[in-house]
Parts: C-alpha cells; structure tokens; sequence
C-alpha cells in the first residue's frame, strides 16, 4: 500500500467502494462516475503507479486484468455487445489517479476513440 494512494485505499477498504470482484492480484469495483451504463475499473492489489512503470514481471498481471475486464464484460451481458478496455498513461490521456487501473466500459455505443 502507497500512503495517499486513492486506489490503495479503496483495495484496503479504508474507501468504500462497490467491489464487483476481488483475487489475490486484482480488484474491480464500479466506478464513481460512469461514463458508460457499464463501467468498472480493475487495479492490481499491489500498487503501480503507471504503465510506463510497469516491467516484465508485470505482464502476467497485466493480462490478468484483462481478462478479469472480460469476464466482468460476460457477467454483465456485454460481452457481445462490446465493450472498451482503457488504461490512461500519463497528462495527455487524462489520467487522473497514478495506480494503474483498466476501464471497462460498455452498455451503450461507443464513439471513436478520441
Ligand atoms: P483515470 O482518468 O484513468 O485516472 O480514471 C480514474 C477513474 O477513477 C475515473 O473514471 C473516476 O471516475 C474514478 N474514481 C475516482 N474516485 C473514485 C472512487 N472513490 N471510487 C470509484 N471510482 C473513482
Ligand atoms: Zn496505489
């Protein structure tokens, strides 16, 4: 846990969030402002703060979250509708909270990537 981390606290329970899924290695949990009907976001339980600092020891991890996103993407019946995975990285991607984390969202259509 990273002090002053808003997604280490959230993991810790010491933030209250709507957790949809928990492991060992990741968390999801809804977003506080919805972008799509849709809209969880996965972060590893250990914190990294970008993707730029993120290594090859990472990359199971990383593809696990992946594929938490999907399943959560089948739970919730959007799986064939479709769906986004985003990580932000970095100022010009708007990324607000430096632990990294994965958007899934869905459940309505979605315009070009900006
Ligand atoms: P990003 O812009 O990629 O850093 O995304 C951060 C996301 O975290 C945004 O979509 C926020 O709505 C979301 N967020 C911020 N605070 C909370 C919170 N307390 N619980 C759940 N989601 C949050
Ligand atoms: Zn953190």
């Amino acid at each position: 846990m990273t002090a002053d981390c808003l997604f280490c606290k959230i993991v810790a329970g010491d933030i209250p969030s709507t957790e949809v899924y928990r492991d060992d290695r990741v968390m999801a949990f809804e977003d506080i402002s919805p972008s799509a009907p849709q809209h969880v976001l996965v972060v590893p339980v250990a914190h990294i703060t970008f993707l730029r600092t993120a290594d090859e020891s990472h990359e199971s991890l990383i593809g696990h979250m992946a594929l938490v996103a999907d399943r959560i993407a089948a739970e919730r019946g959007v799986q064939s509708s479709g769906f986004r995975l985003t990580i932000n990285q970095g100022p010009d991607s708007g990324q607000a909270v430096d632990h990294l984390h994965l958007h899934m969202t869905g459940g309505r259509k979605l315009g070009p990537i900006a």
